[in-house]
Formats: structure tokens, C-alpha cells, sequence
């Protein structure tokens, strides 16, 4: 597959190429051009160039343009689920659900797009303002890189790509190197409904030099990357040589909180459902299971009852609930990840075998308090790491010992506990009797602490991509 630079689909100007492999079966699925220094900064000179007449198109003609985007989703929509799921590893069943949410996502942001009012300051206000009227109103940043992460390539496409152009930006959209394909694919859909060359571009190719090259670019004027927080913190650095505009959302280590009084199988159910959804490759996962000591041991009966009854196998097959990871590579680290916690004091009561790219489903019971994994260690992978826990402050203050903040759950009956941990918890996100995994587009999600700066959704992406500019009417009022 070529990327799209201006109005082309292109190889890399140098012609290196990167494989991308299956890692159900290992087979290569096709390969993608390499971005060179040269290609990130043509395709910066033609996002430049197209944005100043895009800034101008109304609105209304921007939405016309995704809606007929979204009938060119609706007509590919099962050949991208498949070409993600190949990709990917990603179950078939996922995959459909995640191509399905373009049609939440685009109108809900198409929406928003027609409604970003301005405010009037009115005169009178402020001493010596007596006839200054002040407006204000939103105007595009110019050129935002979108980069995205392997897990949920489309819904991180949606949150970054629709509202970036719908607010008149240049969008220039980097790709994870592991599965580029079914992002090209739709960037490919916008171009075919008609957004012009230079608005929706791709670069693909790795992020330590293409990724690189597009936030060092002095002429991106945003960036909005989702990934890990030791790569965020990276993109930050190099955004601040030109203060650029970062929107980053990042890692997570989400607790997840079983108090005494819970609804012990909503918790179980909720647990196995968002900790192996994506076979655990999921930023807002639950990650840390504290469970109160008086339903620990049932919690450790039921979740591995549940666990053990998940089906694995080809992620093509309706029928899979967990497959592979994104690599073989991939795979390795969280099974150093398991090892370790077992060396620190864990006791693993299921899994934690690994072939090829596929890991086992794993449970990893009494994890000592001391452990990584209880701290900051972001395991990317299909594993529970349990510990039992006698106090609500003993809880909360686990939870919140980690560089991390993106998310976290508690289980209760009672609403007064529950309105402890919602203020006590340091993250973005508290959810009350379901898992952090818990994510809309409209909400604006985001981390605290290394887990992220800014927000992303329907509700705050807008803010996060435009620039407020005031214009003051000056002595019109008498
Ligand atoms: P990653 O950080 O390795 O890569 C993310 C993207 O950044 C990829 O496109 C990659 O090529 C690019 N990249 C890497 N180095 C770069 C650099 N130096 N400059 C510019 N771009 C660079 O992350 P991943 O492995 O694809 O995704 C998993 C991570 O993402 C996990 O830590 C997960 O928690 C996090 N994540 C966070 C959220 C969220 O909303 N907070 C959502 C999904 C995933």
C-alpha cells in the first residue's frame, strides 16, 4: 500500500519499504512506504499550502464531504474490519465493532463542527471598557499531526482526524509501522469523498524516524498523539522547541476496586470483560485488581472460571474472544512482564504461556503490594494481576501510588464509598460499578499524572485543535 502525499499515492522517495505481517500466521500481508525526512516535509508543505483555502470551505460543505465519507465506509466496511483484524490480531467481532464506530463517531463530531459558537464580551464590563465590544471565535492551528497508536488504529483515527479537518485544519496522519493498512485505507475513503489533496495526507512508517520528523517539523503546528507515555513524553519535548499545540493521551495502570459491600459477579463479569477485550491492549484497562480480603478468594474462584471459558484462536473466526497480541515481539515483553511479577511474589493461577505472537489468558494472584505491576509497570497484554487489600484507605492508596492517571473503577453498594473514591482517585476518569474501560466518544478522556495532557472526544478535541481569537470592536457602543 502507498501513503498519500498531496495529491499522490506515493512510495518513500528513498524507496525503503516496511513489512507488515499478520501475527496469527506470520504471513506478510503487504508493505508500506518508510517515510524519508524529505516526504515528512513535502507533505508538510502541501498541508501548509491546501489548509489556507480549506480554512475558508464553510462548514456545512466540510460535514457534506464525511457524510460521503461514511457511505464509502458502509460500502467497505466488512473488506477494513477484515484487513484490521489481519493486521491486527484483533478479534473479527471487535473489528466490526470498531469500523461501526465510525458511524458514532463522525456525525457526533460533524455535529459539534456546525455548533462552535463564539461568545460576545459584551461592553461595560470592566472599567474603562465602556464601548469595547469583544468577540470571540474559534480558528483552526493550521497543520496537526495525527498520530496514532496499533490498538484501536480506527477509533484513534476518529478522534483525531475528524475533528482536526472539520475544524478547517491540514491533517497529516501517521500510522502505527504494526498496522498502517486500515488506516491508509480509510484516509484513502476521505480523499475519494472529496476532502482535497494536502488535508488528509498519511506518512507511514516508523515512529523513532518518521514519527520523529513530523513533531520536529517547525511548520506542524499541533500534535495529537496517542501512545505510550515514555513516547509522549518524548513528542513533548521535541513539541516545545517550536511550542507547538499537544494534545497527548497516553499510558495507563487503572486500578480497579472491589469493595466489601459490591455486587461480587458485576464485578467478575466487568473485570474479565474490559481486562481481556482486545486480548488487554487497551490504554484504560484495568490493570490492578484490588479486591476486599472478604471476597477475595470468590473473586479468584469466579474470575478464573470465567477466564478459563474464553476461546482463543484464529482472530478470523466469530467465535474467538482472545487472540493474538499485535507481534511476536509484543508477546515476549509481557511474558517477561508475568515472570517478573512471579519473581516479585505473585502466585500465577492461570496461563502465562506464550506461542509465537498468542499469550495466554493469565491470573496472577496475591500480588504483593510491593510489586511493579501494582505501580508502574503498563502491561499491555491479556493478564490480571489480583491482590486483596483490609481498608478503603489501604485501596486508595495503592491506586494512586503509580505515575499513572488515567483511569480507575470502584464497586460498591453504598453511594458514600463511592463519592470517596471518585474524589480520592487521581485520574481522568472514575467509574462506579463498571470497569475504567468504560469510554465514549462524546466524554472528554484524558490522563492525569504520565498518563496524559489534555482531553480527547466530541466534548473537548475542538478546544484542543483551534485557537481562540478575540476581536475587539472598539468604541462601537454609545
Ligand atoms: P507507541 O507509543 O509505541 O506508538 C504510538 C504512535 O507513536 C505510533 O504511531 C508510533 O509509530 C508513534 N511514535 C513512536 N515513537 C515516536 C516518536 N519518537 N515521535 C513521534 N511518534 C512516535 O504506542 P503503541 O504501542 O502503539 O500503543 C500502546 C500505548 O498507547 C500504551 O501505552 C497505551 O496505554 C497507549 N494508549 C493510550 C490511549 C489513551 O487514550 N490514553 C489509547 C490507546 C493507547
Amino acid at each position: 500500500m502507498k501513503m498519500i502525499i498531496g495529491d499522490k499515492f506515493v512510495s518513500a522517495s528513498d524507496h525503503t519499504t516496511l513489512s507488515v505481517t499478520n501475527p496469527y500466521d506470520n504471513s506478510i500481508l503487504d508493505t508500506v512506504p518508510h517515510a524519508s525526512k524529505d516526504d515528512v516535509d513535502s507533505a508538510v508543505s502541501y498541508a501548509l499550502q491546501a489548509q489556507k483555502k480549506w480554512k475558508k470551505v464553510p462548514v456545512y460543505q466540510r460535514v457534506e464531504l464525511a457524510m460521503k465519507f461514511l457511505e464509502l465506509v458502509q460500502k467497505y466496511k466488512e473488506e477494513l474490519a477484515e484487513t484490521l483484524t489481519r493486521e491486527s490480531g484483533k478479534n473479527i467481532t471487535e473489528a466490526r465493532n470498531e469500523i461501526n464506530n465510525i458511524f458514532t463517531a463522525w456525525p457526533a463530531f460533524c455535529e459539534k463542527a456546525k455548533h462552535l459558537y463564539g461568545t460576545v464580551i459584551p461592553n461595560g464590563m470592566e472599567r474603562g471598557h465602556d464601548s469595547n465590544l469583544v468577540l470571540t471565535k474559534r480558528e483552526p492551528v493550521g497543520v496537526v499531526a495525527c498520530i496514532i497508536p496499533f490498538n484501536f488504529p480506527c477509533n484513534l483515527f476518529n478522534q483525531k482526524v475528524a475533528p482536526a479537518i472539520l475544524s478547517g485544519n491540514a491533517a497529516i496522519i501517521k500510522p502505527a509501522s504494526d498496522n498502517p493498512l486500515t488506516v491508509c485505507r480509510l484516509a484513502a475513503l476521505l480523499r475519494e469523498a472529496g476532502f482535497p489533496a494536502g488535508i488528509v495526507q498519511v506518512v507511514t512508517g516508523r515512529g523513532s524516524t518518521t514519527g520523529t520528523y513530523l513533531c520536529e517539523h517547525k511548520d506542524v503546528h499541533a500534535i495529537s498523539l496517542t501512545g505510550s507515555s515514555s513516547v509522549g513524553i518524548s513528542v513533548a519535548r521535541s513539541a516545545a522547541d517550536t511550542l507547538k499545540k499537544t494534545a497527548l493521551e497516553l499510558g495507563g495502570n487503572d486500578a480497579f476496586i472491589v469493595l466489601e459491600d459490591a455486587d461480587l459477579d458485576l464485578a467478575v463479569q466487568e473485570a474479565v470483560q474490559a481486562r481481556f477485550y482486545n486480548a488487554g491492549q487497551i490504554c484504560c484497562a484495568p490493570k490492578r485488581f484490588l479486591i476486599h480480603r472478604s471476597l477475595y478468594s470468590r473473586f479468584l474462584d469466579e474470575t478464573v472460571k470465567r477466564v478459563s471459558a474464553l476461546k482463543s484462536g484464529n482472530p478470523l473466526d466469530d467465535q474467538t474472544q482472545v487472540s493474538t497480541l499485535i507481534s511476536e515481539k509484543a508477546a515476549i515483553e509481557v511474558e517477561k512482564q508475568i515472570n517478573l511479577t512471579i519473581e516479585q511474589g505473585g502466585r500465577l493461577l492461570l496461563g502465562g504461556k506464550r506461542t509465537g505472537a498468542f499469550l495466554e489468558p493469565s491470573v496472577i494472584a496475591d500480588v504483593p503490594a510491593s510489586a511493579d505491576i501494582l505501580h508502574n509497570m503498563e502491561v499491555f497484554g491479556p493478564v490480571m494481576p489480583v491482590a486483596p487489600f483490609d481498608t478503603e484507605d489501604e485501596a486508595a492508596a495503592l491506586a494512586n501510588d503509580s505515575v499513572y492517571g488515567l483511569g480507575g473503577s470502584v464497586f460498591t453498594r453504598n453511594l458514600t464509598s463511592a463519592a470517596r473514591f471518585t474524589d480520592e482517585l487521581e485520574c481522568g476518569c472514575v467509574v462506579v460499578n463498571g470497569s475504567s474501560y468504560f469510554r465514549s466518544f462524546e466524554m472528554p478522556f484524558g490522563g492525569w499524572k504520565q498518563s496524559g495532557l489534555g482531553t480527547e472526544g466530541v466534548y473537548s478535541t475542538f478546544d484542543e485543535l483551534t485557537n481562540i481569537k478575540c476581536i475587539a470592536l472598539k468604541g462601537i457602543v454609545r
